[in-house]
């Protein structure tokens, strides 16, 4: 844990009930980020506010906190931590707090589907009855939105047919709609874009598609830019590991992230190496880039390719 970023991962995301949900996420599988037997919610605050008081001099100055769960903050998230947290924004005068959200939990019946197959997964109580409540509780929690809160969607790669093969169970129109609730609550939109997932072809070109959608269709003021690496335990990793996909070098992607950023520069954007971040806890498993350092001339080349693609987009 450091800075403003509160890793929130007691909870596994409702989707990964879904077929292992989304194909390039490894979350669940994590010893580190998810509880081996439940704990309580007041475990959880007590957790929080650990975090909170250790780094809280980080988030003063960040002025923003940042949660991450495992998933949806309006599902993973118990209310009671929810309303924590929202005072703790409050109380000490944080301007921002952001968070995630799948886009389909604004769309009713796809909320509905996806909670009732969480609950077909883990429990053997009245389906229905529990289905009710959690879209009762779910339709209260999006009313919590305001001004002060960006909520982030896995945008990933936009592209229907790419979404189903990854088994993300969102479409382009969800993520148009769920931004536009989002704006009429008065608070703002962050895309995530994942640079170059498996089983995706021309991703180059797909992920400035994704930025132009991102911009234009969602309308957000962030994005949050992430080249894509196979996870232990996921189906992207078995892609890697059967030479099936080749990740994105970090050359081509921070090109990529060079592109877009100067293409918008009204969108606060951010790139994340999550290959690095995750190797560092062992979560690609054997996964090594290339070994070696790229010449200069190799460099170069890679990036004058990335380059001729955005031209095709932008
Ligand atoms: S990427 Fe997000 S929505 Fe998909 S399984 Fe992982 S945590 Fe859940």
């Amino acid at each position: 844990m450091k800075n403003e970023y509160y890793p929130f991962s007691h909870i596994i995301c409702h989707h990964f009930y879904n077929q292992g949900g989304c194909s390039f996420c490894g979350y669940h599988s994590q010893k580190r980020t998810v509880s081996e037997s439940p704990i309580s919610v007041d475990q959880m605050i007590e957790h929080f506010d650990l975090f909170a008081n250790k780094f809280f001099k980080n988030i003063k100055r960040a002025d923003k906190l940042i949660i991450a769960p495992n998933g949806s903050w309006f599902t993973e998230i118990p209310k009671r931590l929810r309303h924590h947290i929202y005072k703790f924004i409050n109380q000490n005068y944080i301007s921002h707090l952001k968070y995630e959200s799948r886009a389909s939990l604004f769309i009713p019946e796809k909320a509905r589907q996806e909670l009732k197959i969480m609950y077909l997964a883990t429990t053997d109580k009245n389906i229905n009855v529990l289905t009710d409540k959690a879209c009762d509780e779910l339709t209260m929690a999006l009313e919590e939105i305001c001004s002060n809160h960006i909520v982030s969607f896995g945008l990933e790669v936009a592209y229907d047919t790419d979404l189903n093969r990854l088994n993300k169970r969102c479409c382009l129109d969800d993520y148009i709609k769920a931004s536009r609730y989002v704006h009429g609550k008065g608070a703002q939109v962050c895309a995530n874009i994942l640079i170059a997932p498996h089983r995706i072809k021309d991703p180059v070109y797909k992920a400035f598609i994704t930025a132009r959608f991102g911009a234009e269709e969602m309308k957000a003021e962030e994005f949050l830019i992430m080249p894509c690496g196979p996870m232990k335990g996921t189906p992207s990793y078995d892609d890697w590991i059967k030479a099936r996909w080749n990740p994105v070098s970090s050359t081509a992607a921070s090109e990529i992230f060079r592109i877009i950023r100067e293409q918008y520069p009204n969108i606060k954007i951010k790139y994340q190496d999550s290959m690095r971040i995750f190797s560092k806890h062992g979560r690609h498993g054997k996964f090594k880039r290339k070994p070696g350092r790229w010449s200069k001339k190799e460099k170069q080349k890679v990036r004058a390719k990335v380059r001729k693609i955005s031209e095709n987009v932008f």
